[in-house]
């Protein structure tokens, strides 16, 4: 079976990931979209809840899983056998850190190929922080994540301006 992993922060997904998500899951047999654990980077939403954001927003694609993994993602994808990254990318800007990356992966594993998908030019400025930057202020995050997360988003960033306001 041709399988690749999806690695990013997703914190959380927006439409950009899901048009990655959805053009990886016609090439591949079977995408695993893969949350990384970053200790030192908090977030806004905790793990388990852009994994379960990322699963309601895929649950229409039959071949995709998502799971966390915290450490390098070449030990996650050789416990998983999988020999394929995909990433997407938006701007020259993407390009200089993902080629980096690419390559230190296969430097660490040779058997690993990174495959790059172009961002559609109709999601090329979206970023999970500018969603956050909006939702925050309260503008309209519709067309920039999934319909059927537009709540949850909501609600995650009203109650964190309130614990901030307790605080
Ligand atoms: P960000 O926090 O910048 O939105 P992530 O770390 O979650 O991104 O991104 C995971 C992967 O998805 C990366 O390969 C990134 O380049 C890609 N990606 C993010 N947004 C888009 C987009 N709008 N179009 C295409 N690829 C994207």
């Amino acid at each position: 079976m041709n399988r690749a992993v999806y690695p990013g922060s997703f914190d959380p997904i927006t439409n950009g990931h899901l048009d990655i998500i959805e053009r990886a899951s016609r090439v591949f047999d079977e995408v695993i979209v893969a949350v990384l654990v970053n200790p030192n980077k908090k977030g806004l939403f905790e793990i388990d809840e852009r994994v379960n954001l990322i699963k309601k927003a895929t649950k229409h694609l039959k071949n995709i899983k998502v799971e966390s993994f915290s450490g390098l993602l070449i030990d996650f994808m050789k416990s998983n056998d999988i020999k394929v990254i995909v990433k997407g990318l938006r701007a020259v800007s993407d390009f200089e850190y993902e080629f980096q990356m690419a390559l230190m992966n296969n430097k660490l594993d040779p058997d690993i190929e990174t495959v790059f998908m172009m961002t559609s030019t109709k999601y090329s400025y979206l970023s999970s922080s500018s969603v956050k930057q909006v939702a925050i202020f309260g503008g309209c995050i519709k067309e920039l994540v999934p319909d059927n997360i537009i709540k949850d988003i909501i609600k995650k960033i009203k109650q964190n301006s309130k614990n901030i306001i307790d605080k």
